[in-house]
């Protein structure tokens, strides 16, 4: 066996939390796993074919005052929020933001409303999730719930999720934030939850009907569990801590990104980016997944929170406070070989530009370290006498 080339230097990294990286490299780790997955998939070729052709790839390293990070320039994304870790990252944590400021910027009571339906392990992804958006369709449709809305509700936003559990199979459920009154009588919550009872039945059938308490017992709203609504709203009119405390709303919310840690789930419950780890074992459940949510809105806003929005942007975000700190931003260029090789590499180490970036961040000279890193990586290739595009195959010495 060749001789292993020194290690290359890793300095000190600076700034960003150590959670913040790891959630950096555990979208990159994904997106390389799941390229076998995904075959012949948009998904599969994120990152990997450049945005013109014959463009040029670039790597920015950019550093501040808050620490450093690595960008690509050039290479297309396939900006699938539900299915490739990479993009849902980026595009989420922008709408995450988005919400954040429509939660400042209509200020008043936020409430969070969980719709749920009836589901097990036989039922399908496709015609359940389809389902669950049709009967939020006609939920909202629905003349009671329509009234009540209009007289009501000063802004909304509409995230749905899907998580799946060995025990109760895909689990499609819809987070709303309204921005509504202060108290929500028993007789109100009863009347949105009867309608969605039968948006639901409507839609998917009785089988998926959410639980009810049994007839003629009085409506407690605390054992909802088809319509539940959250116990603590959030109160942005009080200015205390505002722009934390709604950031720490919204996070709870759903709209975070690759969620790292169970949270004291139903055991065996697996949130998607869980099942993309998984996908190695089980494509099935992925494909079905992603086939289940293509063409579908992750999170929508209402126009009374996209306009609160806008004027709140205008109002706050147009006059920066402070002139940011000048970024020093090192723009290495990355051949068509070289992109080819770092995603040949990939393929056997999903690690592969986790482990680039880190490098990149720990050098004082990043050209300098991009330049041996690549190198290496290229030996590694010719060590594992993996087939290169541009290279003549050679024969391997036996062992
Ligand atoms: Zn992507």
């Amino acid at each position: 066996m060749p001789a292993t080339p020194a290690p290359l230097p890793l300095g000190t990294e600076t700034g960003s939390s150590a959670s913040q990286k790891k959630r950096g490299e555990t979208q990159y780790i994904l997106r390389a796993r799941l390229r076998r997955t995904m075959v012949g998939k948009r998904e599969a070729k994120c990152g990997v074919v450049t945005r013109r052709k014959g463009e040029d790839v670039h790597l920015h390293v950019e550093s501040d005052a808050n620490g450093a990070k690595v960008t690509w320039d050039g290479v297309q994304l396939c900006g699938h929020v539900w299915s490739c870790p990479v993009c849902a990252t980026r595009i989420r944590a922008q709408r995450r933001d988005e919400v954040v400021q429509s939660l400042l910027a209509q200020r008043g009571t936020w409430r969070m409303l969980t719709l749920t339906v009836r589901h097990n392990v036989a039922h399908d992804a496709k015609p359940l999730v389809d389902g669950v958006y049709n009967a939020i369709k006609a939920w909202r449709k629905n003349g009671t719930v329509a009234r009540w809305w209009r007289e009501n509700v000063k802004a909304s936003v509409r995230v749905v999720e899907i998580t799946w559990g060995t025990r109760t199979g895909w689990h499609p459920h819809v987070h709303l934030m309204v921005c509504g009154p202060s108290e929500i009588t028993k007789t109100e919550a009863k009347k949105l939850s009867d309608a969605w009872r039968s948006a639901v039945v409507a839609e998917l059938g009785d089988e998926h009907e959410p639980w009810q308490q049994p007839a003629g017992e009085a409506y407690d709203p605390t054992l909802d569990v088809g319509c539940k609504w959250g116990e603590k709203p959030l109160d942005t009119s009080d200015e205390h801590d505002v722009a934390n405390r709604a950031a720490r709303y919204v996070a709870k919310c759903g709209v975070e990104i690759v969620q790292e840690k169970k949270t004291g789930r139903e055991l065996g419950r697996m949130t998607v980016w869980e099942l993309a780890a998984n996908a190695t074992m089980r494509p099935d459940l992925w494909l079905e997944y992603c086939a289940a949510t293509k063409g579908h809105r992750m999170l929508e806003e209402n126009r009374g929170a996209k306009e609160a929005r806008r004027k709140y942007a205008e109002e706050f975000l147009g006059v920066p406070e402070d002139v940011p700190a000048p970024k020093s931003v090192t723009r290495i260029a990355v051949s068509a070989d070289e992109l080819a090789a770092i995603r040949q590499l990939e393929v056997q180490f999903p690690r592969t530009l986790p482990d680039l970036h880190r490098c990149l961040i720990g050098s004082s000279d990043p050209k300098e370290a991009y330049s041996r890193w690549i190198l290496e990586a290229f030996a590694k290739l010719a060590r594992l006498g993996t087939l290169y595009p541009h290279a003549e195959p050679e024969s391997r010495a036996p062992g």
